[in-house]
């Protein structure tokens, strides 16, 4: 039923097109003010700038439809848009902390969030990651000033799964604030907010618009929390999603449901086949029966997306390569959940250390971001460079 729910919201859900003369899509309100009738009447609007068409760094009318889908979509009361993952990411960590308050990170979190924490060092705001799923050991290391418990679940590139009412039953006892970036399952598949995390945060360049075509990013919470960070991190920092980033962003999640399914049928069999090959020591997909919490999954997803990892045997940065190079279905690079198949290693050749004692990652581990593609064509290519 939820599913279903879903589908409607992600097609023509607030999306009032009676306002827009019929038009079957909403249009893209690319101005950047808006005029009014009379000074009075613009006085007003400044003045309460959340609930009004003012300048499009504010209130935009296409930007505000992705923004009503995604609150629905993840059972929030609002949510407020952004230029980018990292820009959403920012505001909802800095709306939530001050001077001298601690952040506490659980499990692998995306290296640009890594970095800004490193970075807000600058103004006394500390943090700590601990690398665990235990519920203990995360309460054993919250702090006096910990303001903040962040995570990502399923982890950042080695796809663990943390607890979400028990972190933010734990979180609440102490008011501790909690953010969890959804990307990985989009809320299709996950609603954080429903097992009582505070505030959700997306990055929309991976499968909400799910094309490799655009940047943007999403924070859900209560009106409370968003109309806070409308005035203060949205406002002033400006990174806005662009209008035409939006109509891109509507077009990418009315295709979601089905693009979800397929990614999540492919990676399922790819897993599958990952998880037999002699070549592979491990492979790290919570939608695969053999990954030690699909328990826990089964209690708070409600399906599985299309990106995970796998760790090839004996693994040095040179076999990690060959084995990439010799992909030709699966594409080089960066980034994932679009349509296209897409491979990367986090073993660069130069930061074993770091990745072995700080990330407690594997050498040989690779990840790959299954996408639409013939699973026969994904699955043949795989099996050749395995062997390759
Ligand atoms: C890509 C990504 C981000 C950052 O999003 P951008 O849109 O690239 O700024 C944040 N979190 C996760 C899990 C990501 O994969």
């Amino acid at each position: 039923m939820t599913f279903e729910e879903d589908t409607q919201i992600c097609m023509g859900y607030s999306e009032q097109v009676e306002h827009f003369m019929g038009a079957a899509i909403p249009p893209i309100f690319g101005n950047t003010l808006f005029t009014f009738s009379s000074f009075e009447n613009l006085v007003d609007a400044v003045l309460d700038e959340p609930s009004h068409y003012v300048y499009t760094r504010g209130k935009n009318p296409t930007v505000e439809i992705v923004e009503k889908k995604l609150a629905a979509l993840e059972r929030g009361e609002a949510c407020k848009c952004f230029g980018s993952g990292m820009a959403a990411i920012s505001a909802a960590i800095l709306s939530s902390i001050k001077a001298d308050e601690h952040v506490l990170c659980v499990g692998n979190i995306y290296f640009s969030t890594k970095g800004l924490l490193n970075y807000l060092s600058k103004f006394g705001v500390s943090h700590t990651i601990v690398l665990t799923t235990d519920p203990l050991e995360i309460e054993r290391n919250i702090r006096a000033n910990t303001a903040v418990i962040y995570f990502e679940s399923p982890t950042d590139m080695s796809f663990q799964i943390l607890d979400l009412e028990t972190i933010a039953a734990m979180a609440k006892k102490r008011n501790i604030l909690t953010i969890v970036d959804n990307t990985w399952a989009t809320p299709l598949f996950q609603k954080p907010l429903t097992f009582g995390i505070d505030i959700v945060v997306h990055s929309a360049s991976k499968y909400l618009g799910g094309h490799s075509d655009l940047m943007g990013g999403a924070m859900i919470s209560s009106e409370e929390i968003i109309a806070q960070v409308f005035k203060k991190e949205f406002l002033l920092f400006g990174a806005v999603l662009s209008p035409y980033d939006a109509s891109l962003l509507l077009r990418g999640l009315r295709t979601l449901p089905f693009r979800m399914k397929a990614h999540q049928q492919n990676a399922l069999k790819t897993a599958e086949f990952l998880d037999n090959h002699p070549a592979v020591a491990k492979v790290n997909y919570p939608g695969h029966s053999s990954h030690p919490q699909y328990e826990l999954t089964q209690k708070q997803m409600n399906g599985f997306s299309g990106l995970m990892s796998f760790e090839l045997k004996n693994a040095t940065f040179d076999r990690v390569a060959a084995f990439i190079n010799s992909l030709n279905t699966i594409k080089i690079g960066v980034s994932w959940g679009s349509f296209e198949s897409l491979v990367i290693s986090p073993n660069y050749g130069n930061n074993l250390d770091k990745l072995q004692q700080e990330d407690h990652l594997n050498p040989g581990l690779i990840r790959l971001s299954v996408g639409l593609e013939n699973i026969d064509a994904i699955i043949g290519d795989i099996k050749q460079a395995l062997n390759a």
